[in-house]
């Protein structure tokens, strides 16, 4: 059962209470340079992001959030924007009201506001700029940036203790307590509960499955997930995937991001997929038709399945941002591509529209499935585009509104 958290308004967007888990991302682009970081931004939004974070780390950076707005706005794009503050943050608050106007939610992270005395100043700043433009907050607490004179602190009552915790424990605690006592901070400074979202982001899979089960059952505040630092590639998308699996099944989480290192070029909107992916094959959400295909063995003797499988699946995606406008209900929709008679048409007539292409051996035809009924027997060199033609057809008939 999904645990019960408030809900926070991000702009338009639900986080928490009943909304549907809601997947975010953030930009890797220069924030001063407006142009690419509004085509970033619209690149992810189109790709599915529901919230899209920037870092605001500069003047100039803070100088052009305003005008990154404009351009989404004259794109068309309603993506709320989320400014990711670390260490002058009160000051780019206070010095940028277009800035601090601009975004829909400012992310704190309480290890990076300041130390000693300045700490408490620099955050009651920061609270005070989200109180005065009525934005919601993400109080992020991070492994890596823990606030060291809380920890130093809770490390020295431990070895006071006539049973001392092991270190880890008093770390995972310290996370807790840093972002439970900077939210408890923040409403004494005026800011409504209503607008507070928490996360306690960590590297290690194990890590984050305690903090978060311990912080979920410490507050009704809606919570970001996240493995930090997950990696690249594979590794990446298998360690966020493991974490975030375990807490959502537990019904933990109100929004996730998935912190996958791109490869030098690659596509930012590949966190996206992922996040997407994850919440649907977990059966929480419907993003994209998604395509069953069988992984191919030695019946299949050519590549034509796996680019069949392949190209299908980026066709099914690309066709969403237009499909989802218009078709209610398509992102449900299952295709089956499979590799041979063994299990190829018993699986396809489990999907929407199935095709069970030729294994080596057989008859060079490939029946296919609508609704689990054999319509048609494709062959010939254009296997691809025919199924691609039935696929068109049927959204086309089953989903038209
Ligand atoms: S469906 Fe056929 S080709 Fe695909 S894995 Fe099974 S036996 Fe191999």
């Amino acid at each position: 059962m999904r645990r019960l958290s408030r809900q926070v308004w991000v702009k338009h967007v639900a986080v928490g209470g009943d909304a549907p888990v809601v997947v975010q991302s953030m930009t890797n682009t220069d924030t001063a340079d407006a142009e690419a970081t509004a085509k970033q931004i619209a690149d992810l939004a189109r790709a599915g992001s529901e919230l899209v974070r920037i870092t605001v780390n500069t003047a100039e950076a803070a100088s052009r959030v305003a005008r990154i707005r404009a351009l989404l706005d004259g794109m068309g794009c309603e993506v709320p924007i989320v400014g990711d503050f670390h260490f002058n943050g009160h000051r780019l608050l206070s010095q940028y009201p277009d800035c601090a106007k601009a975004l829909d939610k400012y992310r704190i992270n309480p290890g990076n506001v300041g130390t000693g005395r300045k700490r408490d100043e620099q955050f009651a700043t920061m609270i005070e700029m989200a109180c005065r433009y009525e934005k919601p907050v993400r109080i992020g607490v991070n492994w890596g940036s823990l606030d060291p004179d809380l920890l130093a602190k809770m490390m020295d009552e431990n070895g006071k203790r006539e049973n001392p915790l092991e270190a880890d424990e008093v770390q995972r605690e310290a996370l807790v307590v840093s972002a439970l006592s900077s939210a408890e901070r923040a409403v004494e400074l005026g800011l409504s509960p209503d607008k507070i979202i928490l996360s306690c982001k960590v590297s290690g899979v194990q890590d984050l499955i305690k903090v978060y089960t311990d912080l979920a059952s410490r507050c009704d505040y809606p919570l970001h997930l996240g493995l930090t630092e997950a990696g690249m590639g594979s590794k990446g998308i298998v360690a966020s995937t493991a974490a975030l699996a375990v807490l959502l099944q537990s019904g933990i989480g109100d929004t996730i991001r998935i912190s996958l290192t791109p490869e030098p070029g690659g596509d930012r909107t590949k966190e996206v997929v992922v996040a997407q992916e994850i919440l649907q094959t977990m059966g929480l959400r419907s993003f994209t038709p998604m395509v069953t295909a069988c992984p191919g063995c030695g019946r299949t003797t050519s590549v034509f399945f796996q680019e069949l499988a392949r190209d299908i699946q980026c066709y099914l995606r690309s066709k969403m941002p237009e499909w989802r406008k218009r078709f209610k209900g398509v992102e449900n929709m299952n295709v089956a591509v499979m590799g041979c008679v063994v299990n190829g048409p018993g699986e396809s007539k489990l999907a929407n529209i199935g095709i069970s292409l030729p294994g080596s051996g057989e008859n060079p035809v490939a029946p296919v499935y609508v609704d689990g009924v054999k319509t048609v027997t494709l062959k010939g060199e254009h296997i691809a585009r025919d199924f691609q033609l039935i696929i068109d057809d049927y959204v086309t008939t089953r989903y038209q509104q």
